[in-house]
């Protein structure tokens, strides 16, 4: 068992999402983007890796929204882990009430997980996490050694640009209040360029990226080919 305390925890954000942790199934609550956009995720996902009868990983799971959508869209298992206690007990308690039983959640990190069973998911997503943590590219790294030599290996995060300044921060959180104030802090998020870098480096190779774009009119999200704001990869090993 690996006893050393993991250090590419902020733990500012574990608190900060530790608080929200009873509402992340409240469709219309703090967590409602996420909820919005997990059906495109999903199906990005399944695109690419094929979830179906899978072993798939979720880092950064919070409550489960997407790690229990790819256990019920035929997953053989699902694992999802995060350092936010409270999460993962909404979350198991979610699964089940929901009666899915092919899923399980870990406090671990990343990096001690991927020490423990390196190659062996097929599938690992990472998303919306990579901006609330000191190291992404140890988080990058973690996951790619995780991943098997024939899987798919997934994250989203936020693009930094002016734009993503005014969406992200002023828009989503100051006008609209679509998330809460102080989610997110604009210097942490990632470009394509940055995460690409990243993604070499650990050896993973980028097969295809999207952005996800909000209508403001329809309050509606797509998948467009714009990654100026919202943006996710799929990648395999080199
Ligand atoms: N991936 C989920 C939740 C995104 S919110 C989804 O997209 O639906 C960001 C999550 O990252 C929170 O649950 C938070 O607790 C988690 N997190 C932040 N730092 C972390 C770390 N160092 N290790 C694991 N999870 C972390």
């Amino acid at each position: 068992m690996n006893t050393d305390i993991p250090t590419n925890v902020d733990h500012s954000e574990i608190d900060k999402f530790s608080r929200l942790a009873h509402k992340w199934w409240d469709k219309n609550g703090e967590f409602k983007p996420l909820h919005d956009i997990n059906p495109l995720r999903l199906s990005y996902i399944d695109q690419f890796g094929h979830i179906a009868g899978k072993n798939v990983l979720d880092v950064g799971c919070g409550g489960g929204i997407l790690t229990e959508s790819m256990a019920k869209h035929g997953a053989a298992h699902a694992m999802g882990i995060d350092m936010a206690e409270k999460s993962l007990k909404t979350a198991e308690i979610h699964a089940l009430s929901e009666g899915v039983s092919n899923i399980a959640y870990r406090c671990v990190s990343v990096e001690d997980l991927a020490a423990e069973q390196p190659h062996s998911f097929d599938v690992v997503t990472c998303m919306e996490m990579m901006e609330h943590v000191p190291d992404p590219a140890s988080v990058i790294a973690s996951c790619a050694k995780l991943v098997k030599p024939d899987g798919v290996v997934f994250f989203s995060t936020i693009n930094r640009n002016p734009k993503s300044y005014v969406h992200a921060i002023l828009g989503a959180e100051c006008i609209l209040g679509l998330v809460p104030r102080g989610t997110h802090d604009w210097q942490k998020f990632i470009t394509p360029a940055e995460l690409a870098r990243m993604s070499r480096a650990a050896g993973l190779d980028i097969i295809g990226t999207k952005g996800l774009g909000y209508n403001l009119l329809t309050q509606t999200y797509a998948l467009t080919d714009n990654t100026d704001v919202n943006y996710m990869i799929a990648c395999v090993p080199a």
